[in-house]
């Protein structure tokens, strides 16, 4: 079965919306309506370098030591 006008990150939504960016269609749930962009896009602006999952919550922040050791 091929869904015309699926959006193109989770394949089941109603692609409502154009990404800015990238050009994707993508549904209500996958767009950014604050920037305009598929949450794809937005994700890339908000996290430049690529991190574990993992880590996000782990208040892990790179380059901001408050304590080193020498
Ligand atoms: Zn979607
Ligand atoms: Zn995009």
């Amino acid at each position: 079965m091929s869904v015309s006008g699926g959006c193109e990150i989770c394949a089941t939504g109603d692609a409502a919306f154009g990404c800015d960016r990238c050009g994707k269609l993508v549904c209500d749930e996958h767009y950014d309506r604050e920037s305009g962009w598929c949450t794809e896009c937005a994700g890339e602006l908000r996290r430049p370098r690529d991190r574990t999952e993992q880590d996000e919550d782990d208040g892990f922040d790179d380059g901001v030591d408050t304590y080193r050791v020498d």
